[in-house]
């Protein structure tokens, strides 16, 4: 790969046709028209958060280095941007007017309203541009090993420059379009933001059944995404109707391997609901994440929920002490008993015809340890268990 580097580019230069679109969230062209600014493989804008596109200004102000930028050269008349995407949008978009910064007194300031020697400051800077020329691979193999200052590519953002094309960019505009109505419904079920393609990772993750790397490289092609969009509405759609009720633990679950496990079984959505209800409202369970799954497989693996329970060697040492105690005052060792009217106040139960409950409840931060123990008669466990 041969690179060039260049020190004759302006900001004025970069900015001369700068079109950006909000709508899509894409810095598009500059620099006449020569320079794209985000090709395919490049992510969407992140910088618009008052705070990076702000301090790219402010770096150019006080004439602090913008850092290496690096440009592909595609031919004479075009150019690519490689890295460097979100500092030149922040400079396109502050030089048009679409946001303002803050001058010494506190006031926001616009472009427009800046003193004329500070817009010339801005317009006049040189950037450091590394002009490279290679092979698509080269360049691909490349722009994966860099890092955007601040903000390094996550997974996604590597894959879809790797495997850039018409697939990633028809999947991109559906998993990644701020302005897709079905995010909302997406956001109950997927944890992530679209900017960062997280719902494109997982609608990728469940249709290619976790092989995602050869999933993009056998598709990265094609010209539509009807089976990546089918899948994921299936999955989506199965989900919604087999739990009505929206729980926050839903999201982000694993739920493309659990359509895989259990979308052919049938489930009476009603009884799903009021099992939901039952499991959330037990205080024993520790993980409600694992409700779902749990109900999903014929509420067999408690593993599951992780329901706290003391050992037996706990319950063993405080049955022991309980008893004793309870036969020297010639009370019931289920203290419970011990205070009732009946026949069992001063009944000594067997350690097998009893369990172990929390004084303090768990639901109320009490902990699953011996100094939270005691025993209960069966029957006053159950009456405990089900306040
Ligand atoms: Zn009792």
């Amino acid at each position: 790969m041969k690179t060039t580097l260049r020190t004759d580019i302006t900001v004025r230069d970069i900015c001369d046709g700068f079109v950006y679109n909000e709508l899509e969230g894409k810095g598009l062209f500059g620099l006449s028209g020569k320079l794209v600014i985000q090709p395919e493989y490049q992510r969407n804008y992140i910088y618009a958060d008052g705070k990076k596109d702000v301090a790219v200004i402010e770096s150019v102000l006080n004439q602090y280095p913008l850092g290496l930028i690096y440009f592909n050269k595609v031919n004479d008349n075009l150019l690519e941007v490689l890295d460097g995407q979100q500092r030149i949008t922040s400079l396109g978009r502050f030089v048009t007017g679409k946001f303002a910064i803050k001058d010494n007194n506190g006031m926001q300031q616009y472009f427009s309203g800046l003193a004329s020697d500070l817009q010339e400051r801005i317009l006049e800077t040189r950037l450091l541009i590394y002009e490279c020329e290679g092979t698509e691979s080269e360049i691909k193999e490349w722009f994966k090993t860099i890092n955007i200052a601040g903000v390094p590519l996550n997974t996604q953002e590597l894959l879809n420059a790797v495997y850039s094309g018409p697939f990633v960019t028809l999947c991109r505009e559906e998993f990644s379009n701020s302005q897709n109505a079905n995010i909302q419904k997406w956001n109950a079920y997927i944890s992530g933001t679209v900017n960062r393609q997280d719902f494109l990772e997982r609608a990728l993750e469940w249709v290619s059944r976790g092989e995602v790397e050869k999933y993009m490289s056998l598709h990265r092609f094609d010209t539509n995404i009807n089976e990546i969009n089918s899948y994921f509405n299936s999955v989506i759609d199965w989900i919604s109707a087999v739990f009505i009720d929206v729980e926050s633990e839903m999201r982000g679950l694993e739920w493309g391997r659990l359509y895989e496990t259990y979308h052919r079984k049938p489930y009476n959505p009603q009884e799903v609901s009021a099992k939901v209800r039952e499991l959330y409202s037990d205080p024993y369970i520790k993980n409600r994440k694992g409700v779902f799954e749990y109900i999903l497989g014929g509420m067999q693996d408690s593993k599951l929920l992780e329901v706290r329970v003391f050992d037996e060697a706990t319950k063993k040492k405080v049955y022991a002490q309980q008893t004793e105690e309870a036969k020297a005052q010639g009370i019931s060792n289920c203290p419970h008993c011990a205070m009732g009217h009946e026949a069992n106040r001063s009944k000594i139960w067997k350690l097998s015809e009893m369990d172990a409950d929390h004084v303090a409840a768990w639901s109320k931060g009490g902990a699953t340890d011996i100094n939270n123990c005691q025993m209960l008669c069966k029957t006053h466990n159950r009456a405990k268990g089900n306040k």
